[in-house]
Order: structure tokens, then sequence, then C-alpha cells
């Protein structure tokens, strides 16, 4: 069995059974979606499956899917996250057009919805403290009390409630809840605040507002203004599914939405809350929301994954009702899968070791063809220039080598890519005993790499010439130390303190300088690597994206353990 590829033909779910089978019995004539980020953190590959899935659905059924931001809690809501999550949308490849939406748009009608559902009768100003009132809504056994303020009259209620919007009282003094039933099974069925008072700037609306709605209270609602048909939306709403359902039935709005649940994407080793990627900028535990250590887009970004390669690993997840964590081996080899086809390959040496070719002559040099990419015929050769010295990896030499290293070593004969066959002679070393240089030399017969005379040679190194730049190459590793990051309570306990590794000498070959920011290139037999946005013309900076090895490829052909990190 050969590593599963990605299918085809068009994604197919539950959900997307349900909205075919809809516009089959014409409960639907045109699908609209809607993707409802909350503006206060950029988004993270969690996200991105919920994207992909609304964006999606509209494009296969030629529909919509509007973009709405989900503003109703200014305390924690900024511009700054509504443009980043603008850019990190249309990066991934989806468009909504003219349909762009925030729930403050609708900040009138749903204040006048509530009115009515305080004048039918259905919502009621409560005084209870915060605490008195949590403590009131029960427990899954035990049912909760009602409020003394409950049956207050309609005209009551509509003069207090009309107070709160007017300013005439301080933060947390009030709020309007639905009239439900203290007992419901559903706990958010039991008279759910729909307003609270909050005395906050909001960053559209100023200070118009001094009141402000609830997540339940604003989402069916919006859905409904803008005509959507299938609100999809992750897990941990479906028990608030009735609650939507009841605010809608009971208002007078213009369309009928249904909302639908699917399980919330999880990854190994990886934390996708926003209130801890927050925190992890917040406290500095990275250098910002684009580290390339997060899972933001932003910072995936920046590791050099492309935006086809999240989509491409969405779709191998799949859409369904069971919620699990993805191993990041699935993940990582989403990204090879797509890195492999298009990424040009270079050669950088990470560590390098000076090598001296002793019968090369000396201020000569020459050029050597090299291959832009072994999988793009198209994509051409370039040039790369071989002289008398020259870095390899210093992990391809070892003195003192075991039975089966088959690389350099004193008196062994390895291949130089795209270049001669070259044999160790000699080890230079500092007082210190540290290996400084080898003493080589090359076989002239051996341009290309192929010996007249057949001799089998095993290794063959990548290399860079005299001609190499100086670049600082950062290699991440996970930024938490075990697969289910915070289990045993504490989060930031499990920060791996190793996630990131410099090395500041490395060289790369010349034509890496001119690689564009966003480009992401293999660095043959080191993996895939792209410029950092932190590099200069003076001093280039690569992060690596991801290794070569493929440990997901082996658990699909069965040959490893499926529970393996990377
Ligand atoms: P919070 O509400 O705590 O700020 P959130 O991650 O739910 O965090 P939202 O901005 O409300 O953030 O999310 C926007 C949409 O993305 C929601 O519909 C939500 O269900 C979906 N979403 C969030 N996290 C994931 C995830 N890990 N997998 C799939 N969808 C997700
Ligand atoms: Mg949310």
């Amino acid at each position: 069995m050969t590593s599963e590829t990605v299918p085809a033909e068009a994604a197919r779910d539950f959900i997307r059974d349900i909205v075919e089978a809809d516009l089959a019995a014409k409960r639907v004539r045109t699908v609209v979606t809607r993707f409802p980020p909350e503006p206060n953190g950029y988004l993270h590959i969690g996200h991105a499956k919920s994207i992909c899935l609304n964006f999606g659905i509209a494009q296969g059924f030629g529909g919509h899917c509007n973009l709405r931001f989900d503003d109703t809690n200014p305390a924690k809501e900024e511009q700054e996250f509504i443009d980043s999550i603008e850019r990190d949308v249309r990066w991934l490849g989806f468009d909504w057009g003219e349909n762009l939406y925030f729930a403050s748009d609708y900040f009138e009608q749903l204040y006048l919805w509530a009115e009515h559902l305080i004048t039918t009768g259905n919502a009621y100003v409560d005084d209870t403290p915060a605490a008195e009132m949590q403590a009131m809504r029960g427990t899954l056994t035990e049912p909760g009390r009602n409020s003394p303020y409950r049956d207050r009259s309609p005209a009551e209620n509509l003069d207090l409630f009309r107070r709160m919007r007017a300013g005439e009282f301080p933060n947390g003094a009030r709020v309007l809840r639905a009239k439900i039933d203290m007992a419901a099974g559903n706990i958010n069925l039991r008279d759910p605040v729909m307003y609270r008072i909050l005395h906050v700037a909001h960053p559209r609306t100023g200070t118009a507002w001094c009141i402000y709605p609830n997540y339940d209270f604003a989402h069916g609602q919006s859905d409904a203004i803008e005509g959507v048909t299938h609100s999809v939306c992750t897990l941990e709403f479906e028990d608030h599914r009735p609650l939507y359902d009841w605010f809608l039935e009971h208002l007078p709005v213009p369309s009928r939405p249904r909302q639908y649940e699917f399980a919330r994407l999880n990854i190994a080793y990886t934390v996708l809350s926003k209130r801890i990627l927050t925190t992890l900028v917040g406290k500095g535990h990275v250098a910002g929301w684009d580290d390339p250590r997060m899972p933001t887009l932003a910072g995936l970004r920046r590791r050099g994954i492309p935006a086809a390669a999240i989509r491409n690993f969405i779709r191998r997840v799949g859409v369904g009702r069971a919620n699990s964590a993805v191993e990041l081996a699935m993940f990582d080899h989403s990204v090879r899968e797509i890195l492999n086809k298009s990424a040009p390959r270079r050669m950088a040496v990470l560590r390098p070791l000076k090598i001296v070719i002793e019968n090369y002559p000396e201020g000569q040099t020459e050029e050597l063809e090299a291959v832009n990419n072994p999988e793009d015929p198209a994509a051409g050769t370039r040039t790369i220039r071989f002289g008398r010295e020259i870095f390899v990896e210093r992990d391809d030499f070892m003195e003192d080598p075991p039975k089966k290293f088959y690389r350099l070593s004193p008196g062994k004969e390895v291949r130089l890519r795209y270049g001669y066959l070259i044999t160790c002679r000699e080890v230079v070393k500092d007082a210190a005993g540290e290996v400084v240089e080898l003493r080589c030399t090359y076989d002239p017969a051996t341009r290309g790499g192929n010996a007249p005379d057949g001799r089998k040679v095993q290794a063959t190194l990548h290399w860079v010439g005299a001609d190499a730049l100086h670049a600082e190459i950062r290699l991440y590793d996970n930024l938490f130390l075990r697969p289910d990051p915070g289990a045993d309570g504490d989060v930031f306990a499990d920060i791996n303190p190793e996630s990131l590794a410099v090395l500041r000498d490395a060289r790369v070959e010349p034509a890496l300088a001119a690689l564009a920011e966003g480009e992401t290139v293999q660095f043959e037999r080191q993996g895939y690597f792209c410029r950092d946005a932190d590099a200069t013309p003076d001093h280039l900076v690569f992060n690596r994206t991801v290794g070569l090895r493929d440990a997901w490829a082996k658990v699909q052909a069965g040959t490893a353990p499926a529970a393996q990190k990377r």
C-alpha cells in the first residue's frame, strides 16, 4: 500500500449530504453559509477547517458564504484582529465577495427584537447579582430556581430595559433574560441571559451602546438576517441549538436558518484554544501571533506552509461528528505532498565543514548544472559553482565511522551532488582537537558523478561552494512536549523549552539570496525551508517548514506505529 492520495473528486460528508438533500427537496433554493469569527485573536488551523467547510459548501453547491464578524464582546475585540482575519481567509484561498458582515451592524435590530420578546412576555429584566444568578441556575441533576424578578410586567421590563440602554445603570447591575424554563433539562434553556450592561467602547459602534447582546441572542438572528440556510458550527454548540431555534421561533425573523454541528479539529502536540494562544503571545512564550511555532494561519504561513497544503490537510481530515486528535505526522505529510511537487530544490549546508580539494587548481572554478525540481521538468536547471574549497555538512563526516556509515571518513570516496567523486585524505584539527577542515582529492574523470570504471560509491552529499552565502537557520520543534498539552492541568508547564534552535553559521547557495518571502524551497537532504520575514539583504534568515522524513507514509504503509510524534 502506498501513502493515500488526495481524492480529486469533490469532498463528501454528512453536512454536504444534508445540503444536497435540502436542495433536491427544494427546502432551500440557494445555499448560504457563513464563517463567523470573533475578532479577539488570530485564526488558527482549527478555523481553517470551518473556513474550508463553509466556503467549500458554498462553492460546491453554487451558493455563497458570508464572512461575518461576531463582534458582540467589545472588551476583547480589536481592529488588528479583524484585519488579520480578512487577510488569512483570503490567503487560504477563499473570497466572500460583497458578503462581509458584522454582528454589530445588527445591534439596533437585535435590540428591537429584544423589546419584542419583552412585549410578548418572553423576556424580563433581572436584578439578581451574577454570582447568585449562577447559583440559581441549578446543575445537570437539579433544576434551577426562578428569579424573584421573573414575573415583572412587560411594561416594567420595557422601562428598565430602555433605561439599561440609556446608560442609567452600572456594569453588571441588571441583565435581560429570556423567559423559558428554569427546570429545563438543557441548562441553556434556563432563562439564558440575552443582554448585559457593559460600559465599554466598541471598535465599530464606538460609545453608541452600553448594553451588548450575548452570543446566543445574536448568532441565530444574524444568520436569519443574512438568509443563511445552513449554519455550520462545532459540536460544543449542539446544546445551544434548542435555544438558537427558540429565539428564531419567537421572533419575526426574515428567514429560518438551521444549525448543524461537526467535530472541531484537534491536533496532537498542538493547542487550538484562542485563550491559550492569546496568553502564549501576551506572556512572550512566542515572538507573536505569527511565530512559526504557532498553529495560527499567520504562523504557518511564516513557517513556509502553503495555503494549498492546509487545504490538502483539511480535506484529508474530513468532516465528522467524532472528536479526536489528528496526528502531527499527517499534517506534515499533507505539507510535503504539496511541497514535493512545487518546491524548487536548492543546496544549503546547515552546519558547515570546510573541504579543500588538494588536486583542484588554485584560483580555478567551474559551473555545474543542477536540476531545479526532479518532480517538475518545466522548472529547468541552474548552475552552481564548484572549486577548490567547498563546504559539506558536518554530520556527513565521521572520523571513526561505524560499519554502515557510507558518507565521508578518512580514505572513503563519496559523490558530490551534480559534481565529482572525492576522497578524504586528511583530517585537520584545531588545538582543542575539533575537526576544522578535511583535505580531499577529486577524480577529474567523474564530472557529473559517475566513474568511467563503474566503481560503486554509496553516498551522495549536498555541498556549497566558496561563493555560498552566510545564513541564519531556524529549526522548529513542537511548542508542547506532550500530545495532549494541559491534560495534567497546567498547559504552560508543558511548553517545550527547546522548540526553537538557531544555527547562525549556515551556508546557502547564492541563488537563495533571491528567494521571495512566502516561497518555500527544498534544501536537498534537509527539508523544506522558506525565507523568514526577519531576513534582510545582508542577513539571510530561513525557517525550516518541515523535514523530509515522512512518518505518516510509514503509518499508512503499516510499517510504523500510528502513535508517533512526527
Ligand atoms: P472563542 O469563541 O473561545 O473565542 P473560537 O475558536 O470558537 O474561540 P471563533 O472566532 O468563535 O473562535 O470561531 C469561529 C468559528 O470557527 C466558529 O464557528 C467555530 O466553531 C470555528 N472553530 C473554532 N475552532 C475550531 C476548531 N478547532 N475546529 C473547527 N472549527 C473551529
Ligand atoms: Mg467561538
